[in-house]
Formats: structure tokens, sequence, C-alpha cells
């Protein structure tokens, strides 16, 4: 294990002893996790939950009822999510794509290899990397790391890899520091530490990082006398 990743791994106790386990994906079903994987980008979570919430009024948050909704109609539902014209469209397509290769079945979906999945998931439109294993992770309960804004402003301010360190070299990053001895474990540990890096995100480190009564202002690289930027 590198110094970053020993290092990752204990600011991950430190933010379970501060917040506690996030229980997330915030979402009643494995459907409605992708549904929110889709929203969420670009997006703050407000409008994504105020999608969900006209969906399932409307009956739509489901394989059938996204299958059958117009795309002018799922557009409207989704607006308070914004990027209506691309998300509406890629929703769509994920949908098509499950009932062409997978029965319109997400179990099976979920059972397919980790490696295979996320390339077939990234041809699609509207999936990059974050969607893919948002959707991998937290829908699929594949053990796959998720890289956020969030994780990159942390591990930068805090030096564990340089400001332009590329979505593999972060996620490279987050699978050491939760290797884990079985996959069920490695999932768990994924799940928690992205959901606690949003936490810490939201709360402390923005676009103006708050440091004061941060849980991570210890693990500062020379905390005391270096200023930030
Ligand atoms: S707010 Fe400061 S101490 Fe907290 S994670 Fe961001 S850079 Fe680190």
């Amino acid at each position: 294990m590198s110094e970053s990743e020993v290092l990752l791994r204990k600011m991950y106790a430190a933010l379970l002893d501060a917040y506690g386990t996030r229980k997330w994906w915030p979402a009643e079903t494995a459907f409605e996790v992708v549904i929110g994987a889709f929203l969420t980008q670009a997006t703050a979570w407000r409008g994504v939950e105020r999608s969900i919430a006209n969906l399932r009024e409307a009956g739509r948050l489901t394989m059938e009822g996204i299958r059958s909704v117009t795309e002018e109609k799922l557009r409207e539902l989704i607006r308070p999510s914004g990027f209506v014209q691309r998300k509406a469209a890629s929703i769509k397509a994920f949908v098509q794509f499950l009932d062409e290769h997978y029965g319109g079945s997400l179990e099976q979906l979920a059972e397919a290899h980790t490696t295979e999945l996320r390339i077939q998931l990234l041809t699609l439109p509207g999936v990059g990397p974050e969607t893919a294993d948002a959707i991998l992770l937290y829908a699929l309960e594949h053990p796959v790391f998720v890289v956020d804004e969030y994780l990159r402003r942390v591990v930068t301010r805090h030096e564990l890899l340089p400001a332009n360190a590329r979505y593999a070299n972060l996620q490279s990053l987050g699978d050491g520091a939760i290797a884990s001895p079985t996959r069920e474990e490695t999932a768990r540990h994924a799940n928690e530490l992205h959901a606690l890096i949003v936490e810490v995100g939201k709360r402390h480190c923005g676009t103006t990082p708050r440091c004061e009564g941060c849980p991570l202002r210890p693990f500062l690289p020379d905390a005391k006398s270096k200023p930030l930027y």
C-alpha cells in the first residue's frame, strides 16, 4: 500500500468517527439509484430529489414507467435537474440497452463481469466514468470506487495526488485505500468512503475550503504553518 493510500485510509477512519455510516445511496430501489446517477450530473442533489419526486408521483419511477413514457414527458418530469434533453435521452437509452442485452433486468445486469460491464456502460450516451461507477457500485453492488469532484478536492488539497490527476489515478488511490479481503467488504468500503467524502465536501470542502472544525484538518500537510492557497 502506498503512503497516500495509507493516509487516505486514515482519513476514512477519521470521517467514520466524525460522521458515522452514511447508509448510501439515498434511494428506495436499485432502479432509482440508476435514475439518480443520471440526474445528478452537473446538478445539486435538491434538483434530483424534486425530479425523483415528480417521477414517483407520475408512476414513472420503474423500468416500465420509463419504457412507456415519451421523451417529451420525461423531460418535463426531470426539469428540476437541468440538462433535460441529454438526461432524458440517456435514461431512455439505458432502459433500451437493458431490454436489448439483459432482458430488461437489473438483476441480470448485476451478474455481468465488472470490467466488461463498465466498458459496456461507458459506450452508452451520457455515461462517463463517474456515472458508470455510481451505477456499478450503488445500484449493482460491484466493488468499484466512485470518483467525484469532492474527492478530487480533498485528495489534491491534502497533496495525496497532484491537481491534474486523472480519474483513473484518483480511482486507483481510492481502490488502494479500501482494499479488503472480500468483494463484499470492498464494495461496502467503496460505498462508505465515497459517501463520507461527499459529506465532508458538503460541510467543509467546497469551492472554498472551510478547514476550521473539519475532521480532516489534522491530516493537512504542515497544517499549522502553511496557507492552503
Ligand atoms: S476543508 Fe480543509 S481540512 Fe477539510 S478536507 Fe478540505 S482541505 Fe481538508
